[in-house]
Parts: C-alpha cells; structure tokens; sequence
C-alpha cells in the first residue's frame, strides 16, 4: 500500500456554519469489531484474526471474511451485531452533533446489516458499506463491494474506497470538502482522514494512521472529538 500522505494542511475552517461528521465504526462508533463479535458467536475468530493479520490485499481480505459468513441465518447475525457496546462518549457526541444539525454517518469495510442498523438506532443520515448477499435469510457468502477507488484516483484499492464516500456525501449534501470531520482509528481509514478538511485519528491502533490525521485522539473517549465539532 502506498502511505505516502499528501495532506494539505490548514484548510478546516471552525468557523464555518456548515459541516458533515463521518465515523468509521468498527473502534470508533463501536467498542470493538463486528465481524470479531461474529467470528465468536459462530466459532471461526481465530481463522478471522489470521486473515486480518495475513498479508493479503485489502479489497480480496474482505471477500474472504465474507466466504466465512457463508450458511449463517442473517438474523442471528443481526441479533450478535445489536449486542456489540458503543464506544464510549458515542451516544453524547451524537447528540451534541444532532444539536448543531450537521448530518453525519458512518462510512465502513464492514457489512451494510452492521451499518444500517446502527444508522436506524442512532438516527444518522447516511451509511456506506459492503453489502452482504442474502438468499432467504441465509448469507450466500459474496458480498457487493462498493469501491469508489477508481473514481476517486485513490491508491487505497479497498473494497471500500472511504475518500470516495465522503466526498460523495458531502457532495450531495453541498457541504465543501473543507468542512467535512472524518474520524476513524484504523489504517482503513486513512484516505478518508486524508481528504477530510478535518480528520481525526481516533484511539489509532497503528500509528502508521497519524500521518493523515490533523488531529489525534489517545483516550478512548469519543466525546474528546466536539472540541472540533463546533
Ligand atoms: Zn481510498
């Protein structure tokens, strides 16, 4: 993967009235990882742990955790992803978020069932992710990938390209570029830190992930993002 940043620094404005807030969610919205929760409850965590730990490309990793879901009831999973805690200080800093009236969502290489859960419980305006495919109610095992590098010119190749998401989020909500927070803490957050006028390495698990961020955050504590939400 190429990290070399290209961050254009000073370009968030604090003062400007309209913003977008973008969460990653496996560590940032959510105290953990969903398919980690998954892998638990149907008994392949540790095959799970060995594919995120591989050396295998990011976009082909996610097809493979995907493969593993294949034969489960998508209600069961359903069921184990409502157990998972939020982070700490989520449900404040949305409602702080909500009080300003900024739109904001989640933009995840996770699963759709995961993410437009949570969009439904927490309010949020948009979310992106893989979509698992389901044949009556049972997952088959492929998912649909967004993608969005190609478009984006972004040398991430993840089955989700997170820059690309949140452009097109804020796009469509006219909201510029420069004014976007993306918050995540993992190295698949790293063009969305890098395009946002504003991003926020969350509790980062590599530190490989600072070099995008404008902002770093070591408490696990979400609430310590608003000083830049104003
Ligand atoms: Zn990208």
């Amino acid at each position: 993967m190429d990290l070399k940043s290209t961050k254009r620094k000073g370009r968030y404005d604090l003062r400007r009235r309209s913003k977008l807030v973008a969460f990653d969610m496996d560590g940032t919205l959510l105290n953990g990882r969903v398919i980690y929760f998954i892998g638990e409850r149907f008994g392949f965590l540790g095959e799970i742990k060995s594919i995120m730990r591989g050396r295998i490309p990011p976009l082909e990793k996610s097809k493979i955790i995907a493969k593993h879901l294949a034969g489960l009831d998508a209600k069961e999973i359903l069921d184990t992803i409502k157990k998972i805690p939020l982070m700490t200080g989520a449900l404040e800093t949305i409602d702080r978020i909500k009080e300003k009236g900024y739109p904001m969502g989640v933009i995840s290489d996770s699963f759709t069932i995961a993410t437009s859960y949570l969009t439904k419980k927490l309010d949020l305006d948009f979310h992106m992710a893989n979509d698992l495919e389901v044949q009556q109610g049972i997952v088959t095992g492929r998912i649909f990938a967004p993608l969005g590098w190609e478009q984006a010119n972004c040398s991430c190749r993840r089955s989700i390209c997170k820059r690309f998401f949140l452009r097109k989020f804020a796009n469509s909500m006219n909201i510029p570029i420069s004014n976007c927070i993306a918050i995540g803490d993992s190295l698949g957050d790293w063009c969305m830190l890098e395009e946002a006028g504003m991003g926020i390495a969350f509790h980062p698990k590599d530190r490989d992930l600072t070099k995008y961020a404008d902002e770093v955050i070591k408490e696990q504590d979400l609430t310590r993002v608003l000083r830049w939400i104003v």
